[in-house]
């Protein structure tokens, strides 16, 4: 079983609807414990995405995925906007070339999204940011695509994984990003960056499965 490109562009629209539909809930959370933009953030750069995406020629994954990174650059300030930038050009450079991805690719393509997110923002699992909610994720897909998984199940893992990560960023203490500068009154909420990445998760579980 494989995801198709045409999956791959339901999985962005998904992703922008849910950003549409989640922009006040990201953006309370980002009240507690930022300066409350980050359901704007999303919301407006996902929007762009969908803009730039449209004219785009058929069948390159990677093109597609790049393209909705730089889309998410230009458009999106902050901390949020290169992050999910970077997070979505790694993932285009670990799919070019490809019109269809397995599993594997899969896996490696969202442990590069980790990789670039860790390298640009310099955070370590722990420190209440993306990075706790796809990182379980990464680990679960590596998990599955080791040991011969279902590309479903393995998906379902990956959303389960990264729902456990978003919720274990509640008591934890910020230590990256603005949420820092609140130090110990960091804890006690929910990072809304692992709210967005969980969601990010949840949508491609929704968008690839059940396909062929
Ligand atoms: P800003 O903090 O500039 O207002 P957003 O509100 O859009 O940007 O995004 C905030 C989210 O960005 C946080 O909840 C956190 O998950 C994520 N974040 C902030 N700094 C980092 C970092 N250095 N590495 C990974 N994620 C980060
Ligand atoms: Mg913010």
């Amino acid at each position: 079983m494989t995801i198709p490109y045409p999956s791959v562009v339901r999985w962005i629209g998904h992703f922008q609807e849910v950003m549409a539909e989640n922009k006040e809930y990201l953006t309370s959370l980002d009240s507690a414990i930022g300066d409350a933009d980050h359901g704007i953030n999303m919301d407006r750069g996902m929007r762009a995405v969908m803009t730039k995406i449209e004219g785009l020629p058929e069948g390159d994954i990677g093109t597609l995925l790049r393209t909705v990174g730089m889309a998410l650059v230009s458009s999106v300030g902050g901390a949020g906007g290169p992050l999910y930038g970077t997070l979505f050009m790694q993932m285009g450079a670990a799919t070019k070339g490809k019109s269809e991805i397995a599993l594997n690719d899969w896996a490696d393509a969202v442990d590069a999204a980790l990789k670039g997110v860790q390298s640009r923002g310099k955070a370590e699992p722990g420190d209440k940011t993306m990075v706790d909610a796809l990182g379980p994720a990464a680990e679960a897909l590596r998990a599955a695509a080791g040991n011969g998984t279902e590309l479903d199940a393995a998906l379902k893992s990956s959303t389960e994984a990264a729902r456990e990560g978003m919720e274990a960023t509640t008591p934890l203490v910020a230590r990256k990003g603005r949420a820092s500068y609140l130090g110990e009154r960091s804890a006690g909420h929910q990072d809304p960056g692992a709210t967005s990445s969980y969601l990010l998760i949840r949508c491609a579980e929704e968008a690839f499965s059940n396909q062929n």
